[in-house]
């Protein structure tokens, strides 16, 4: 049950990926998404040099026999990064899945072809996974609105986004973006998705390397406890709101430059956040799904609750045919 195009192209049992989460998709992390079924991502911008990204991924074949991917985002950074090494080295490092986000794959296409890796690409809007398709990415994963990190400017829901991309591409496309539980995988499927992408689920894990403190904030919060920052500098973020956020909404509505922003969204301060668990100077990026989150059980327990309740989902509505 629940094979798709999806677990059939990258070799695992369930279409269930952990999101490359900056800081927390780790060795860790990663090979227990793997480990359990499902595709674990890892987040490559969060080794400064593309050497500790390469023992990274030697750690975490060592934790796990199974697929894993390598992420590399292209949304503009404070530090300059050379993305070509960092998909070089995974490459040459053996990993055969590669995810691209943030901006077009297309110059990075013939060295991951020249690999013969299979190349995932996530993005945000209908135009951009069509001009992914026309690149030659084997499969899409598209972010709604309610998603962690950086959901786009156009503010489109999972549940409209999701059949329309379905539409626009013969490729898979997986759902990302206010999925946490059985409920969401069995609709992102319905609306014809072949996968789904988890990150705020897994970030409250028993393997997510984020300090426990966090972990139990995080039960506490509902589905509005989430905003958007960043739209002012083109480059739209849903954190948890805080105070620390709403000054830093404050400022851009006063008409902040990127120099006056970038010392308070730097993404250093979440990483110091996530060790230390105080997050009161820190923008901690979460989806609207954390609403949804009240305990944090292994990503084995994740996973498998939500194949078994998916089927127990899928067993309803089918006897609802039945009985009609
Ligand atoms: P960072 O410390 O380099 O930057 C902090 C934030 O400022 C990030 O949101 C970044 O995109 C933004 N930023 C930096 N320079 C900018 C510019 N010139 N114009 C507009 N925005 C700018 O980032 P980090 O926290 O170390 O993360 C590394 C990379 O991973 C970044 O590209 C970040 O956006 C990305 N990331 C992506 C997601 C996602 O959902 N795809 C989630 C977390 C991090």
């Amino acid at each position: 049950m629940f094979k798709t195009r999806i677990t059939e192209m990258l070799g695992i049992e369930y279409p269930i990926m952990l999101a490359p989460m900056q800081w927390l998709s780790r060795a860790e992390l990663v090979s227990a998404a793997s480990n359990a079924g499902g595709l674990g991502i890892i987040a490559s911008l969060t080794f400064p040099t593309v050497e500790e990204l390469r023992q990274e991924i030697r750690k975490t074949k060592s934790m796990t026999d199974k697929p894993f991917a390598v992420n590399v985002t292209l949304l503009p950074t404070v530090r300059a990064v050379n993305y070509e090494e960092y998909f070089s080295v995974a490459v040459e490092e053996g990993v055969n899945i590669i995810e691209i986000s943030g901006r077009s794959p297309e110059p990075y296409m013939k060295l991951l072809k020249d690999a013969k890796v299979k190349i995932l690409h996530r993005a945000t809007r209908v135009r951009d996974i069509k001009t992914a398709e026309r690149v030659g990415v084997d499969a899409v994963t598209i972010d709604g609105f309610p998603a962690a990190g950086h959901p786009g400017m156009d503010d489109v829901a999972t549940i409209v986004l999701i059949p329309i991309a379905v539409d626009a591409v013969k490729i898979p496309v997986v759902a990302a973006g206010g999925i946490a539980d059985a409920r969401g995988f069995i609709a992102a499927l319905a609306l014809g998705a072949e996968g789904v992408l988890m990150g705020t689920r897994f970030m409250a894990s028993k393997e997510s390397p984020m300090h426990p403190k966090l972990k139990e904030w995080l039960l506490q919060l509902g589905e509005t406890d989430t905003m958007m920052i960043q739209r002012s500098i083109k480059n739209a973020e849903r954190a948890v709101k805080t105070e620390y956020t709403q000054k830093i909404l404050e400022m851009e509505e006063k008409g902040a430059t990127l120099e006056e922003l970038l010392p308070l969204i730097s993404g250093e301060k979440g990483k110091a956040a996530y060790a230390s668990g105080d997050a009161s100077d820190a923008v901690i990026s979460v989806g609207q799904v954390v609403g949804l989150i009240h305990e944090i059980p292994s990503v084995r327990e994740i996973i498998e609750s939500m194949v078994s309740e998916a089927k127990l989902i899928a067993q309803r509505l089918h006897n609802i045919g039945i009985f009609a």
